[in-house]
Order: C-alpha cells, then structure tokens, then sequence
C-alpha cells in the first residue's frame, strides 16, 4: 500500500473512533443504560419486528466499541463509518434544530425524560424537543425529529407508537414527579415544576385544558415535512405500556433461555428495518439456500448487488445534476436551447401528472348517492389488481465484523 493510502485510511481509522465516542458518550448521557427500562423507540421498533426489539434489549449490536475501530478490517472500517454518519447525520441536525428554535426566543426543553414503571416494567420517553406556551390558553407540543435520507410520504407505524406513547405519557404523568432534563439538577418532578423552575412559567395543575399536540418532522439535507398532530389517546398509550411489558418479558425469557430469539415473531414481507437490522445474518426469515460466493451463481448475484449500489449512486448523481441545471437555467432567464459539444439542453415545463384522489372521489360518491358505505363499496368494485410478479429482493447481511490482522 503507498505511504499517502496507509496515512488516508489512518484518517478515516480516527474519524470512525470519534464518532463511535461521540455516540456512545451522547447514549450514556442522554438515554443511560438502555438495557434497564423500555424506551418509545423500543416499542416502536417491536411494533414492526419483535425480535428486532429483543435482540437490541439484549445488546446483541454489531455496532463496535469506538475502542476496538483499530483492529477493524477496511471494508469493515467503511461499512462502520458509513453506518455512522448515516445515524449521527440526525444527531448534528437536532443540534441546528434546537439553535434554530432557541433563535426564535420560544420556550423549548430539549430531551425531556419520562419515566413511569407499569406492571414492574420500568418505562422511559425521552422527547427530543417540549415546546411550552403559558398564559390563558396553555399549550405544549412535542417534536419528534426523524433524519431521513429522502422525505417520507407518510409516518411508518414504529414512528407513529413512539408518538402515542410520548403525547400519552406526558399527559398521563403531567402531575406525577415522573419528569427530569438529563445533565441538570430538575430530577423527578411534574411537568408544571419543570416548567416553572426552567422558564418561570406557570402552568395548570391539571393537563385538561392544556392544548396538547406532538408532531413528527422528517428532515432531509433539504426538505422538512411535518406529520401530525397527534393527540394524548389514553388507549392508544395503553398499547404501548402492554407492549413495553410484552418487550421486557420476552427480553427476560430469551436471556433465561426458556424461548430462542429464533422462536420470536419477526417482521414478513420486504421490510426497510431488515437491512439495518444488526441481527439479520441468522434471521430465520431468511433461511436461505448458501451457495459459494466464487461459484458462478455466486458472482453473477455478487455483482448484480454492486450494480444495483451504482446504479442507485448514478440516479442520486443525475437528480442532483438536473436540479442545479434547471436552477442555473432560469437563473440566466434562459428561454431557448442551450448546446454545447454534442448536445443541446432546454427546460420545458410540461403538464403534470393526472392522479385520481381516492378520498375526494369517496365524497363526491358518497354527496351523490348519499350513502357513505355504498358509495365505499362501488369504489372497492372499481379496484383492478394487477398480475402477480416476480420481484427480485436484495438485501444486505451484516456481518460480523473482521479483525484487521
Ligand atoms: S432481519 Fe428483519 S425480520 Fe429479521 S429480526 Fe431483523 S428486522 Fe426482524
């Protein structure tokens, strides 16, 4: 290896060790020892795959410890860093989202902690921002940032529990001493005693007549949506306490060995959770026929995954490519061809897409013949299912990961 590659991979080694530290420091600070209570993201992840939730209660990771980034082979050294500026790209940008709000002068506690115990199960909710209003008309809303490479079109389920459990608990506990900001001295007290002691503002005793809202924002390098409101639904928090139960009892099974983690319900179907899943290797929902990876078949499906990870790069390439060249288009008010070498370029805007709105034709139906379930009904009659078709799904394996020796 030349001199300048050996000194290259020395710093992408320490760039990898320092953000390994980093999360790991802002875990043991913010969220403690993950292991001794329930968190949101618990249940909501058990909502979409229960041994996905187990296998992380039990520590089973295969993130590694920022101390052993030295022995790690160098592919095993990019798939981490890449790993991790993925999951910590969220982290920088809840920091600029607090700057942001702080700016504003609003009333903002960020990582606010919950912390209940249900049926001996000791639960926590760590809310990443708490917005506060006082005066007449009390209000409170709850941000929940979610970092996402491209906006969502709409909240997966593990997002929306994680919501209800939050919106619920803080209505639920308001008035019990179940609230505490991390790294400060406010430690087990109501949420108005919070309120008061941080911002001296009074709030009711009672939750009733507070406006009480929790929102989701799904923040890309360029895009914000926000998804909600979602309001305090005391059955909906029940859910999620059972749930938060169900977790910690077959956490404590699996550990025991009486049950397998084999032996748990595991999402079905194509799953985004399965590529990031750090138990994926031997998940029984792959059960899979293993051919060599040098036999032919081997290296045809091999390549097929690389061209497929290029592709996906070229597309992201093009997007971007197209966007800054319409940008500079009508930035110069060009109207007409452009040509340059063997090409010529020209932006035309051309009509949109014609979609049918689903819910818009339910109305209209449903005012015309004004009869809601028939008006459902002759919708459903409308419906065409397409043919069956073959889909070829690749998925990543994670590994365990290789010593550098
Ligand atoms: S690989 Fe998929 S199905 Fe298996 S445990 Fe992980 S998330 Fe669940």
């Amino acid at each position: 290896m030349r001199h300048s590659d050996i000194k290259a991979q020395g710093l992408i080694r320490l760039l990898t060790q320092g953000l390994l530290a980093l999360g790991e420091q802002k875990t043991a600070n913010e969220l403690g020892d993950r292991s001794r209570y329930i968190g949101m993201s618990d249940i909501g992840k058990s909502m979409e795959c229960m041994r996905a939730a187990v296998a992380s209660k039990l520590g089973l990771s295969a993130v590694p410890a920022a101390t052993a980034v030295g022995g790690l082979a160098p592919d095993d050294l990019v798939r981490v860093l890449g790993q991790q500026l993925i999951l910590q790209r969220g982290h920088w940008q809840e920091h600029g989202i607090e700057k942001a709000l702080d700016a504003t002068g609003v009333k903002l506690v960020p990582q606010l902690e919950i912390s209940v115990e249900h049926n001996g199960v000791p639960i926590k909710a760590h809310l990443d921002f708490t917005l506060v209003w006082g005066g007449q008309r009390p209000a409170v809303r709850i941000l929940e940032l979610k970092s996402n490479g491209r906006i969502l079109e709409s909240l997966y389920a593990s997002y929306e529990a994680q919501l209800y459990g939050q919106v619920g608990l803080l209505k639920s506990c308001w008035a019990e001493p179940s609230f505490s900001v991390p790294q400060t001295e406010l430690q087990q007290v109501t949420f108005p005693q919070a309120i008061q002691r941080l911002f001296n503002v009074a709030l009711p005793e009672s939750p009733d007549n507070v406006d009480i809202e929790a929102w989701v924002l799904s923040i890309s390098m360029d895009k914000v949506k926000p998804f909600g409101p979602y309001l305090p639904d005391m059955g909906m928090l029940e859910t999620c306490l059972q749930t938060a139960v169900a977790i910690w009892r077959t956490t404590e099974d699996v550990r025991s060995a009486s049950l397998g983690l084999n032996d748990l319900d595991y999402c079905q179907g194509f799953h985004p959770l399965c590529d990031w899943c750090d138990v994926n290797t031997d998940c029984p929902k792959f059960q899979a026929v293993s051919i060599p990876s040098d036999s032919a078949c081997g290296l045809e499906l091999e390549e097929l995954a690389m061209l497929k990870e290029r592709k996906t790069a070229l597309e992201e390439r093009i997007a971007e490519s197209e966007k800054r060249i319409r940008q500079t288009y009508s930035l110069i008010g060009a109207q007409d061809w452009i040509s340059t070498g063997n090409h010529r370029f020209r932006v035309v805007t051309v009509a949109g897409r014609k979609t049918l709105d689903r819910s818009l034709v339910l109305d209209t139906l449903s005012s015309l013949i004004g009869n809601e379930i028939k008006a459902q009904s002759a919708l459903d009659e409308c419906v065409k299912t397409g043919k069956p078709y073959d889909r070829l799904y690749i998925g990543k394996i994670n590994k365990p990961l290789k010593s550098a020796a």
